[in-house]
């Protein structure tokens, strides 16, 4: 199992979805997972911004997870609080081979988001939701560093081919790649 970190912009879902393709591994996305479950009442907690409460996320996630028996999984979007990574650790902890934490600048993100144009992309908001995973990833990739899985940190700036290439080699390092 991956893990995949990354700002809001930093391109974790194209990246996720570049190594599936390339390795024939499985790309779980909790929010893409979350949406896909079509419950109304999920739906209007997410138009929120606000978290799915972590039961039923971390339940989706089993599933998934247990779908993909014999696949490598590369999850993005969670853990995105404590206790989803203590659930992670306490029941797939053994099959969690690395978190992978995509680092961009907050200017970067700023202008690749301002790109986008969209209506809630204004370089204020935009800061304050990098502010806001800086606050929530860190205590996040902390607890994952002391129950011993390796966090290696990506440099997330430059082409998508480039970016894909460097996971590439850091996935390779960890025997994770053949
Ligand atoms: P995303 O597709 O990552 O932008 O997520 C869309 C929405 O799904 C978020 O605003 C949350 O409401 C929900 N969500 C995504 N990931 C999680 C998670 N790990 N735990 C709880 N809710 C989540």
């Amino acid at each position: 199992m991956i893990i995949i970190f990354g700002p809001p912009g930093a391109g974790k879902s194209i990246q996720g979805q570049m190594l599936a393709a390339r390795m024939g591994w499985r790309w779980l996305s909790a929010g893409q997972l979350l949406r896909d479950q079509k419950d109304p009442e999920l739906l209007s907690i997410m138009q929120t911004g606000e978290l799915v409460p972590h039961e039923r996320t971390n339940q989706i996630m089993d599933e998934a997870i247990a779908r993909a028996e014999g696949i490598q999984v590369i999850i993005d979007g969670f853990p995105r609080a404590v206790a989803q990574a203590e659930w992670l650790v306490n029941t797939h902890g053994h099959a969690v081979h690395i978190a992978i934490l995509l680092d961009v600048p907050k200017e970067e993100v700023v202008k690749r988001l301002s790109i986008r144009g969209r209506s809630d992309d204004d370089p204020e908001a935009i800061e304050q939701r990098f502010e806001i995973y800086e606050q929530e990833m860190r205590p996040i990739i902390d607890y994952l560093k002391d129950h011993n899985i390796s966090v290696e940190t990506v440099d997330g700036v430059g082409s998508v081919g480039e970016i894909h290439d460097r996971i590439v080699s850091t996935l390779t390092e960890y025997g994770l790649t053949s």
